[in-house]
């Protein structure tokens, strides 16, 4: 040892004139690591640098301490390595071994020792340098990177880490049951290739956010091993590794909640849907303190709200009515539900719809047996109540109604019956007044008779053997006399049409037409007149007074003629049950307003010099028609011409 170290002071002093013994200590002195000789035949330390101060002990300390109470403040765990890696290092010379020694502070640091074995001639060990280096805080920071390494081992989250070109560095446990592929599968592969990722905004966007420093938050998707699309809540972050730039991604597996997720709002939507589906009843379910938890759409249109301003809002601070706090108060202590009917109620916001009524339940809603909400269905029965109300009304007032209509309907027979009397009545008096028509004019016929023959006489022997005076009073009573004989006839005529009553016979028109052309044949004649006529049926009728009729019309026709000769026509036309007959003339006319009278008895609408006659012709025609279940009526233009027309029943 001696001559080693000698040839050592001698080599360095011819080639490196520097290395002095001095600088020898001063390197010693000032060297961080410890330097230590260790006499191992002697058992102790001979020389400690001062940097074993770092563990606050003075070199002296521990130089005087025994082998054995050096050792002892080697961490237990590491002594037994240290023992027999010395003894290795006393035959091989040099080793170098890491263990904890406890410091003057109590505190353990972490030696990494490199020791040489200075041996005699023999190879007999003599001296342990040793050169320690405090590793403690590469030790630390080791253990803190290896718990790290295990924490993300064990972790339940997906994690790796990613190269900036995309390829995978780490792969964790997490991430191997997550997705299905090994570490040995994935390491160095193309994340892009493997997972497929999805993410929400473009990854460029995400780049410049974890660029600048920022962390990476969100959802997105990742395929499996197995082709599952599965949802993940990612963190990227990108972080130092190594002196170069890696991407640390960490992803969790939502794709359950998210199932869950959607399930509830799938259910909640579902709920809301059911809810408004209820167009007409009114469902809203509330927590126990009374505020609008849900509410569907026909109740919130209702009070005037959307579903969402009354979400919230408590139901008696929108509508304060204390009967009906106290019955919710009571469902929700007792635990049970009620059910109204037609409970009438005011809004107070909405005074104009009078009284409402409302059928509606209150079921509480448990949970652990305890009241958690409420749900309050309400159908409103105003419409039905107010109907109801209404019909009540009418019936009362039916009830009130028939009540009168039965007086009434009292009093209408008792009319009915009065009316039939009067009408006996009127017959009877009807039928004597005919009577007394008959009689008289019958009865007038005799004195009249005398009454004309002797003023005829009076005429034949005195005219113009009296004064002038006396043959104008004779003439006068003469010409009065005619006109009385032809009123009293035509009204016995009248009269018989009613008291001399024939069967009905068949009666062949045209036949009848030619007897009242014969009778008439003077005055055609005079007058120049035309008549022509249409091809008459055969008729049922009275044949004397169906001459009658068609006489009188003719008659009148011929009588009635304008400047022009008359020119008469008969038409005939089968109506189905009736014939329709028609006698038409260009006499003068008949006035509008004069039609409808001209067919009462007596009326005249010409003076007696104008148009002689009695006003009874069309009287008789009428009662002629009647009695065979006809009608009569005139069609006229003053100027122009008339057409009388009457039907006559085919049947009776
Ligand atoms: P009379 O012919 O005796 O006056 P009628 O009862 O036959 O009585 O007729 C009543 C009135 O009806 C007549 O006075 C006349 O004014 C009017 N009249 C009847 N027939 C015709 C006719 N064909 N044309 C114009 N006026 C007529």
């Amino acid at each position: 040892m001696e001559d080693s170290s000698n040839d050592f002071e001698q080599e360095k002093r011819e080639d490196e004139p520097h290395l002095t013994e001095s600088w020898f200590l001063s390197v010693l002195n000032n060297s961080p690591d410890v330097i230590y000789r260790f006499n191992i035949q002697k058992g102790r330390y001979e020389y400690m640098s001062p940097s074993i101060r770092t563990l606050n002990f003075e070199p002296e300390e521990l130089l005087a301490m025994t082998n054995e109470e050096v050792l002892a403040r080697v961490h237990p765990d590491d002594r037994k390595q240290l023992i027999s890696t010395l003894s290795e290092i006393d035959d091989t010379g040099k080793g170098a071994i890491e263990y904890r020694f406890l410091g003057k502070d109590d505190v353990y640091y972490w030696w990494c020792n490199h020791l040489v074995v200075v041996k005699d001639n023999d190879g007999k060990p003599i001296y342990r340098d040793g050169f320690v280096r405090d590793i403690t805080d590469k030790k630390l920071k080791e253990a803190s990177l290896q718990r790290q390494a295990e924490l993300i081992e064990q972790s339940f989250d997906a994690i790796m880490e990613v190269k900036l070109d995309g390829t995978i560095e780490s792969w964790n446990r997490g991430a191997a049951e997550l997705y299905g592929y090994n570490q040995v599968e994935t390491i160095g592969k193309s994340i892009n290739k493997l997972l497929n990722p999805i993410f929400p905004v473009l990854w460029e966007k995400i780049q410049e956010e974890l660029v600048s420093g920022g962390i990476w938050e969100g959802e997105l998707k990742h395929q499996t091993k197995d082709g599952r699309v599965l949802t993940v809540s990612g963190r990227i972050q990108l972080i130092e590794k190594d002196q170069s730039k890696i991407y640390l991604e960490t992803n969790r597996d939502i794709t359950q909640r998210k199932i869950a997720e959607k399930v509830l709002e799938d259910e909640r939507d579902l709920l809301q849907d059911v809810m408004n589906g209820a167009k007409i009843s009114h469902l809203v379910y509330l927590d126990r303190d009374f505020n609008f938890v849900r509410v569907n759409e026909a109740y919130a249109k209702t009070c005037g709200y959307t579903v969402n301003e009354m979400i919230g809002k408590n139901h008696f601070d929108l509508y304060p009515h204390k009967e009906n706090e106290l019955i919710f108060k009571h469902v929700v202590e007792k635990g049970e539900s009620v059910e109204y009917h037609d409970k009438p109620f005011i809004f107070p916001d909405q005074p104009e719809r009078g009284i409402t009524y409302w059928d509606w339940t209150l079921t509480p809603v448990k949970s652990d047996d305890k009241v958690v909400g409420l749900i309050f269905s309400l159908f409103e029965t105003t419409e039905r109540k107010r109907s109801e109300e209404h019909i009540k009304n009418i019936l009362d007032n039916e009830k009130l109604l028939t009540e009168k209509l039965q007086i009434t309907n009292e009093d209408l027979i008792d009319t009915q019956k009065e009316l039939g009397l009067v009408i006996k009545k009127l017959e009877i008096s009807n039928k004597e007044l005919e009577q007394f028509a008959y009689v008289a004019s019958h009865d007038l016929q005799e004195p009249l008779r005398m009454v004309s023959s002797f003023a005829q006489l009076l005429e034949k022997r005195y005219k113009t053997k009296l004064d002038e005076d006396a043959d104008d009073y004779i003439y006068y009573i003469v010409e009065g006399a005619k006109r009385m004989k032809d009123l009293i006839e035509d009204l016995l005529t009248f009269s018989r049409l009613n008291t001399q009553i024939r069967e009905f016979e068949n009666i062949n028109m045209s036949n009848v037409l030619n007897n009242v052309l014969s009778n008439l044949h003077t005055s055609i004649e005079e007058m120049n007149a035309r008549i022509t006529n249409d091809p008459l049926p055969v008729i049922k009728g009275d044949p004397t007074q169906i001459m009658q009729l068609l006489q009188n019309l003719i008659t009148n026709a011929l009588k009635f003629h304008g400047r022009e000769p008359p020119k008469i026509h008969v038409s005939a036309a089968d109506l189905g049950g009736h014939w329709k007959f028609g006698v038409s003339d260009n006499g003068i006319g008949i006035d509008p307003s004069h039609q409808k009278q001209i067919f009462h008895l007596f009326k005249r609408l010409h003076s007696n010099s104008e148009y002689p006659g009695t006003g009874i012709g069309l009287s008789i025609c009428k009662r002629i028609v009647e009695r065979h279940n006809g009608k009569i009526w005139i069609e006229s233009e003053p100027g122009i011409g008339s057409t009388f027309y009457f039907t006559i029943a085919k049947e009776f």
